[in-house]
């Protein structure tokens, strides 16, 4: 499998990434890549759970990087990106100065918080719950429907807490399903779960996503997937697509194509 497109990638700033832009484009191009999506945790104008992300100072900068790289690397599509957790709040500056005055080629959604009982709790332990899993999915269909999200990061998320595939994760997922049909919003097959440590569960152990009943699921509606490495490391530029995307294959998922990006 020719793997030739990556759209999820992070640098430094985020905290928990290593190198800058151009090494990842470096990178990119010695994998053979063609697109190479630069999608680091964005920053917010309150500087809001600042732990996984660059500082709303840092964003002029990282900005002027990616337009510098589009400048240096001919040979390689370079799209300037953001992963995003969506809140009303910041409506306005996603789709203003960051897809507006700064020019990003497009944003990822992505669920690492969501508000539960009027409080947000991070997506790593608070979907552990009914109620939590429940609030998680809601939160996920939000994002959606806000219309700012070209895709949306691991939708499955949830699996890192809730361990059981049961009548509750099957509710939750067949609404993010439904709702990324109807909006026609493509979901990731993220291959940077299938680096990480897995779990062990009662059923087994297995990745905390992409979890695969989430995805057989996911066969029944006509949502569109797209396989990214969720890079945090250069060398990881292309790591782990080949393998998401072989999963949406053998379960016969239509698979996005977001060269319109590519403006
Ligand atoms: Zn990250
Ligand atoms: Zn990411």
């Amino acid at each position: 499998m020719k793997i030739s497109k990556n759209y999820h990638t992070h640098t430094y700033r985020c905290k928990h990434a290593s190198e800058d832009v151009k090494d990842y484009c470096h990178a990119a191009v010695e994998q053979g890549l063609q697109v190479l999506g630069i999608s680091d945790h964005t920053a917010l104008p309150d500087d809001r759970w600042p732990n996984i992300r660059m500082s709303y100072s840092e964003l002029p900068e990282y900005s002027a990087s990616i337009d510098a790289a589009k400048r240096e690397f001919k040979d390689l599509v370079i799209l300037k990106g953001a992963e995003c957790e969506f809140a009303p709040e910041y409506h306005a500056y996603f789709k203003d100065t960051l897809l507006g005055e700064l020019g990003f080629d497009y944003l990822i959604g992505a669920a690492h918080y969501f508000p539960l009982n009027g409080e947000w709790v991070g997506s790593y332990g608070g979907a552990d719950s009914v109620a939590g899993l429940r609030a998680y999915a809601d939160y996920f269909i939000e994002s959606m429907e806000s219309g700012l999200f070209s895709f949306m990061a691991h939708p499955d998320l949830f699996g890192n807490c809730y361990h059981t595939w049961d009548s509750n994760t099957i509710n939750a997922s067949r609404d993010i399903f439904a709702a990324a049909e109807s909006l026609q919003v493509p979901l990731e097959i993220n291959g940077y779960g299938l680096r990480k440590p897995k779990i062990t569960t009662d059923a087994g152990v297995r990745c905390m996503y992409p979890w695969l009943p989430f995805w057989e699921l996911a066969s029944e509606y006509k949502i569109k997937a797209i396989a990214n490495s969720d890079a945090h490391r250069p060398q990881d530029v292309s790591s782990n697509i080949a393998e998401a995307t072989a999963i949406g294959e053998s379960l016969g998922l239509e698979f996005a194509d977001l060269s319109h990006l590519e403006k």
